[in-house]
């Protein structure tokens, strides 16, 4: 389906500064910081959202961590290959349409279209490739038959489920114990009590057809696509067999990427990510910040409030993108200021010196995304009244938006 539109990144290199450093990102499967320097072309796979409902905050902090990445990639000199799923048929969404008597397709336009929009306004760089699972249902079905010769699928009833122990590396994205898998299972879209299956944890790859629901005759018979196999089979063709980073929200990484990381290694033989890189939950009023919570901070109305998206920006990337916060409605006057003390010291007709601050910045982002040290240094850079170098001002607006996606 149609991505949205890029926004104008500028290169440091063109401007004289040379190539960023190599980026480091935390590992959730290692446990660890990993250099992230792959020889020509980075690929990036960021799981995309359900659309039956708006972008919230914790939506757009996520994708703007992965934002952050592709522009530290970008910085380095890599091309970036980036793919990104819209989950456009599922549970979620069709109860929604069921329960506003929107029809669900009509829902999952309306609100991928809201997302488009609110991307935009963010100046996200927009995927390659984003495409809906209904686009993908040849893809899925190539995945299935192919796990399917590997042994890797069985029948219950007339739906079919892939057997995680055909993986013998499963558990190694997540890292959690057979108990904790247990616990989070059911929690997140996961049935381990239905009869007929080899064990609790193996997933649904293909949905057989269900009264009213949407269905699509193929080679598995006529039915829709299990959630997880539907980003591997994705990653897998518009990507490759290994990818460079797999990425979402830190509520992905068990089942959702450790069951599609599992498919694709059953497929290829090949580890699926070198890197599964988690953004953190953002909470509000004491609680994870999520639509069956009902408790979201949405972006779209703070844009229809007046605020400025740029402003918006700069109080998410306030927050490390791996640690837990919660939103507070004051967050964006933090944000409003910064902006507006930003915007000023670029008016300036000379500051510190330029090359320092392209060098501070590349190495706060370099190192895990570090973006409240990035800001940290800006602010600074603003502050100094020091008036050394006359084209320092001119540097900052152009290496704010490379870096950090701040339209000054
Ligand atoms: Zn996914």
């Amino acid at each position: 389906m149609r991505s949205w539109s890029v926004p104008d990144v500028p290169s440091l290199a063109e401007q004289g500064f040379g190539k960023g450093p190599r980026a480091t990102v935390f590992d959730s499967s290692s446990q660890s910081l990993q250099a992230s320097d792959p020889a020509v072309q980075a690929r990036l796979y960021v799981c995309g959202i359900t659309p039956y409902d708006a972008t919230h905050m914790g939506h757009a902090a996520t994708y703007l961590a992965f934002d952050l990445l592709q522009r530290v990639w970008r910085d380095r000199g890599l091309d970036v290959l980036y793919t990104q799923n819209v989950t456009d048929v599922d549970d979620p969404l069709l109860e929604r349409a069921n329960a506003t008597g929107i029809d669900w397709v009509e829902l999952a336009e309306r609100e991928t279209q809201l997302f488009r929009d609110d991307m935009t306004a963010l100046q996200v760089i927009p995927p390659d490739h984003y495409i809906g699972a209904v686009e993908a249902i040849d893809l899925v079905v190539d995945l299935v038959q192919r796990l399917e010769e590997a042994g890797a699928v069985y029948k219950v009833d007339d739906d079919l489920y892939f057997d995680v122990h055909s993986d013998p590396t499963f558990g190694s994205v997540s890292g959690f114990d057979a108990e904790k898998m247990a616990e989070v299972f059911p929690e997140r879209g996961g049935d381990p009590d239905r009869p007929g299956k080899r064990h609790p944890l193996d997933c649904l790859v293909w949905q057989a057809e269900r009264p009213g629901e949407p269905a699509w005759d193929t080679q598995l018979g006529r039915g829709r696509p299990g959630w997880h196999i539907e980003c591997s089979s994705m990653a897998m063709h518009y990507l490759g067999n290994s990818i460079d980073v797999q990425g979402g929200g830190s509520d992905l990484i068990f089942p959702h990427h450790e069951m599609s990381a599992s498919e694709a290694q059953v497929a290829t033989g090949e580890r699926f990510a070198k890197a599964y890189v988690h953004a953190g939950m953002v909470g509000f009023e004491g609680e994870k910040m999520s639509k069956s919570k009902g408790n979201l901070v949405l972006f779209s109305k703070l844009r229809a409030a007046g605020r400025d998206p740029m402003a918006i920006r700069l109080s998410l990337l306030a927050h490390h993108y791996r640690s837990d916060w919660e939103w507070f409605d004051t967050d964006i006057s933090g944000g409003e200021k910064r902006l507006a003390a930003w915007r000023e010291a670029v008016g300036r007709t000379a500051g510190p010196s330029g090359e320092k601050l392209v060098n501070d910045l590349r190495e706060a982002l370099a190192d895990d995304l570090d973006a409240p040290r990035a800001l940290e240094v800006m602010d600074n850079w603003a502050t100094d009244d020091s008036t050394e170098d006359e084209s320092a001002p001119e540097t900052a607006a152009i290496a704010v938006n490379a870096l950090l996606g701040v339209k000054l």
